[in-house]
């Protein structure tokens, strides 16, 4: 964020700028987790297919400054995006959409935008003002919402939290006055939950219309409603919220539970979700047939046949009781599946319950995943799996905490080497993994707050197993950790037969390690699911289901 002296308007009049021609604006009423983010997803991927130029933005209205030091089981995974910005997960769902590569530029928290207005308050640059949430805080949010938008033809955007909390009213009051100030079109988009009372026999919409009162509250007053319901509404209950919510029939679009995430575009599309988005902004130069763009979305969304081989693939993961924090990993293991032709199910394995003793039990399992994570809580228990996975030849990714678990679990196996460990976790004097910031840190690299984050390049190893996957020997994979493996202990790996396929561009960094001897065991330092799309499934997860499935008819 730019200087913050300068109003929204000023910025849409710098030369050679323009403004984005229209905006979408979503809401959200009634609870959270109504899915304005998959709306946000799903309308970016059908404005799309119509050949428009999307920008999918998120703002969330709470204090911290992004969700990196927020706990997964508060906030779900923390979504990296290519220029190294730790965000909400929606985003992710953004990129697997609609095709788009988000930034920096997409996400913003009123954390980050006090955190500006406050160092620019500091250096003196309000010149004696004082300092408010309206206009500074509203022009700050509106300068967010408008950066560097000149390429796009629709900005869709996400006001998170639900209409009515407080800490959400200068983002509403900022797209209220986005809408009379500027030159663009805007389209409010609200959506909200119909509940079903069982005791009453019938879907309640009460709640709805007082989400959308308090919508007009703020000043806003909807374009266009999606209705959420966990069934299908009747027509009268829509009829009922376009009388009282003043919103015509033909923009409230209902929006009833699907059973897969992949249905959602095509099942908006046919409610008439873009239809109607353009018909409110009607001058975009969007086209009219999406039959062939949406053909993908319903290949994918019925791909499952019941004639189809089976895997089941245990996540190793301490918040196996939580699958937003691995949101990714999730969708990646579909997309897999599905460019794969497998079908492939997914036991959710916590490690505080796995021993040595009982590591016998996951024996049914086709192959293991151990996902990244932060912290000591359940390292014991992934690394019994690691070793069960080892010993026992069954097809193995480890991601980030995962490959440096993996090392170390196997590396203890070795002579004297019982003790050795993270120093993320205990004090060693066998130091396997060690901090990014200690002399073992390549020298020139600036890591934020200690955290190497996002894309960098990998350069793999030629004839590799990892550079036979990639077909390339230079990638570009998004990263987070704080720490990495010790290549002073590069000789003892090499001993227990790891190969060293990947390095950093640097050399110092080990990115990618294989196991020798062993179908399938390949550990990456990175995270391959933050690329993953649906049509685009990343070959290392298509490579895992691939060779998982060849053990299992092989074996069976
Ligand atoms: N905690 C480990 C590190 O910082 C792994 C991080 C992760 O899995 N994202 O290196």
């Amino acid at each position: 964020m730019t200087a913050l002296k300068n109003g929204a308007q000023d910025f849409c009049a710098k030369k050679g700028r323009r403004a984005p021609l229209a905006f979408v604006f979503i809401t959200g009423g009634v609870l959270s987790s109504v899915g304005k983010g998959m709306l946000v997803a799903s309308l970016g991927a059908l404005l799309k297919a119509r050949g428009l130029r999307v920008a999918l933005r998120k703002l969330d209205p709470y204090l911290n400054v992004n969700p990196g030091l927020m706990s997964p089981s508060q906030h779900g995974e923390v979504y990296v995006t290519a220029d190294g910005e730790e965000t909400d997960l929606d985003l992710g769902h953004y990129e697997r959409f609609a095709g788009v590569k988000t930034s920096a530029l997409d996400y913003v928290t009123t954390g980050k935008i006090y955190q500006q207005i406050l160092r620019d308050e500091r250096s003196g640059a309000f010149d004696g003002a004082t300092v408010q949430v309206v206009p500074h805080v509203t022009n700050a949010i509106k300068r967010f919402l408008q950066a560097e938008t000149e390429a796009q033809d629709v900005v869709i955007a996400e006001i998170g939290g639900t209409v009515g909390d407080i800490e959400g009213l200068p983002f509403l009051e900022a797209i209220r006055q986005l809408r009379y100030e500027s030159n663009v079109s805007v389209c409010c988009v609200h959506v909200g939950w119909v509940p079903y009372v069982k005791s009453a026999g019938e879907s309640k919409t009460k709640p709805f219309q007082h989400s959308v009162k308090e919508l007009q509250r703020a000043g806003i007053h909807p374009d266009l409603l999606m209705v959420r319901s966990e069934q299908k509404l009747e027509e009268r209950l829509l009829q009922k919220i376009s009388n009282f919510c003043g919103v015509p029939l033909e923009h409230v679009v209902p929006a009833e539970d699907q059973s897969d995430l992949y249905r959602l575009p095509l099942a908006y599309h046919e409610a008439g979700l873009d239809k109607a988005v353009l018909r409110v902004l009607n001058h975009l130069p969007a086209t009219e047939d999406t039959s062939d763009s949406l053909e993908m979305w319903k290949r994918l969304s019925d791909f499952k046949r019941k004639d189809m081989p089976q895997i089941c693939v245990g996540i190793v993961g301490k918040y196996s009781h939580l699958p937003d924090a691995y949101k990714s990993l999730i969708e990646s293991i579909k997309h897999a599946a599905f460019a794969e032709s497998v079908d492939v199910k997914i036991a959710w394995v916590n490690p505080e319950e796995v021993t040595e003793k009982n590591v016998a039990t996951y024996s049914h399992l086709d192959g293991i995943i151990a996902p990244g994570g932060f912290g000591l809580r359940g390292a014991h228990g992934t690394m019994c799996m690691i070793r069960f996975a080892q010993e026992n030849g069954i097809p193995f990714l480890g991601i980030c905490l995962g490959m440096q678990l993996a090392l170390i679990a196997i590396m203890q196996t070795l002579e004297g080497f019982k003790t050795a460990h993270s120093l993320e976790f205990k004090k060693t004097d066998k130091p396997l993994v060690v901090p990014l910031t200690s002399e073992k840190a390549p020298s020139g690299h600036a890591f934020k707050s200690a955290m190497r984050l996002g894309e960098q390049e990998v350069c793999l190893q030629e004839g590799s197993l990892a550079a036979q996957l990639y077909k390339q020997n230079r990638v570009l994979e998004r990263h987070r950790h704080r720490y990495m493996f010790n290549m002073d202990f590069k000789k003892e790996a090499l001993s227990l037969g790891f190969v060293f396929s990947g390095v950093s561009s640097c050399g110092n960094i080990a990115e990618v390690i294989e196991l020798k001897n062993h179908p399938f065991f390949v550990c990456v330092q990175f995270h391959p699911e933050f690329q993953s799309t649906p049509l685009k499934a990343h070959p290392l997860f298509c490579a895992f289901v691939r060779h998982t499935l060849a053990l299992k008819k092989k074996t069976s």
